[in-house]
């Protein structure tokens, strides 16, 4: 089988396996990713939980001895829940993002990519492959973009004209030379909205992240969230959607083919206060198999914390007061003064007093005084 004949049969494997698109590209380096993530690094706007070394994320040929192309695979998930839980009377839920629904990607992708290097390895024996998901050296949106996959859009998503912009990306390079495919052309136009509806202004222009004010990397942060955020978390215990759902180009896309990516209705959108003291365990057992608890329950109960704020949950304020008085963990205690300040019962109040008496840690204390500031200034 000549490469050409392989190429073509690479498509129809793919899709055979479930990859609901594929594109190709060389393994030249990404120059202009390099000078945008300098920038990027420049103004202190990266996450904190990307490949450090520019060099690995740009050159492929560092990753792959002999490296000549890439290939990109998408894979689309549902924008939609079917089956979303009854609401009901005074139970509060929290909700987790689209990409956490159902079976954590990286596991659905690494293993696609698995059958689709046993593919290859088929055909030429002594082929050299490397794939990664999510979290490899490579930015998988800067490959997906130059293999033709979808445009590069405002929202920093990669949106493909059949699923929006509702897919998971993945990437194999090869030391085989396939042929490129042709990226696309952007077709944002002068459309805006994502930027204008991002709730903590993390977009700063078109295709430019401030991943320090994105609220989909601050829910998965393990330290304090700053206060001037706590409140645009709404109901998000991880991820945000927002500069997604709002994107005319996601439109009608509901994707709900992969069967890998259906939500639990009761993890995708649990209930909050049954949240607050499961332990490592009981976290480990419930959400261990969905993407958004890879940092753990920490993060998530202390946002689960700041929602029932948001709701301004007062049936919530004994089990809050409770573990302000004993929960170990000091971010835990600190949201939790922020909570009772911003949910107002008098009960509330008094716990902030009386923790200020006993509390040892220097950013509860410090957390505790906002509170009564707050509260003063509030009721
Ligand atoms: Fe803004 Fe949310 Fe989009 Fe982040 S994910 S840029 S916070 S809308
Ligand atoms: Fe592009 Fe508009 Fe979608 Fe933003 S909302 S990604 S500008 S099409």
């Amino acid at each position: 089988m000549n490469a050409v004949q392989l190429q073509q049969a690479v498509k129809v494997y793919a899709e055979s396996i479930g990859i609901d698109k594929i594109g190709f590209t060389t393994a030249a380096p990404f120059r202009e990713l390099k000078n945008r993530l300098k920038r990027q690094q420049e103004l202190g706007y990266q996450s904190g939980f990307e490949e450090k070394d520019l060099e690995k994320r740009t050159e492929p040929a560092l990753l792959l001895d002999q490296a000549e192309s890439i290939i990109a695979i998408a894979v689309a998930y549902p924008s939609k829940m079917t089956n979303s839980p009854k609401g009901k009377k005074g139970e509060r839920r929290g909700i987790f993002c689209r990409a956490s629904w159902g079976t954590d990607y990286h596991t659905v992708l690494r293993e696609k990519l698995r059958l689709l290097e046993a593919f290859i390895v088929q055909y030429v024996p002594d082929a050299k492959l490397r794939s990664m998901v999510d979290t490899g050296e490579l930015s998988d949106r800067a490959v997906a973009e130059r293999a033709g996959i979808g445009w590069s859009a405002k929202n920093c998503s990669i949106i493909t004209p059949e699923f929006g912009s509702y897919v998971y990306l993945g990437e194999m390079i090869t030391n085989i030379p396939f042929s490129p495919d042709v990226p696309m052309e952007d077709e944002c136009g002068d459309c805006r909205l994502c930027l204008d509806v991002c709730p903590t202004g993390a977009l700063i222009q078109g295709g430019q992240l401030n991943a320090q004010r994105c609220i989909a990397f601050l829910t998965q942060s393990k330290t304090p969230i700053p206060e001037e955020f706590r409140m645009e978390f709404g109901n998000r215990l991880y991820g945000c959607d927002t500069c997604q759902t709002v994107c005319p180009k996601n439109k009608g896309k509901q994707n709900l083919h992969q069967q890998a990516f259906q939500p639990e209705p009761e993890l995708a959108k649990p209930l909050l206060q049954p949240m607050l003291k499961l332990s490592n365990r009981e976290f480990k057992e419930t959400y261990g198999h969905v993407s958004g608890s890879w940092r753990g329950k920490n993060p998530i109960q202390r946002n689960a914390i700041i929602a029932l704020a948001h709701f301004k949950e007062v049936s919530a304020v004994p089990e809050l007061i409770d573990m302000l008085e004993q929960d170990p963990r000091p971010m835990i205690r600190g949201t939790i003064a922020w909570a009772l300040s911003q949910i107002g019962a008098e009960e509330g109040l008094l716990a902030i007093q009386e923790a200020m008496e006993k509390e040892q840690d220097a950013h509860v204390l410090a957390e505790l005084q906002n509170a009564l500031d707050n509260w003063k200034e509030q009721f």
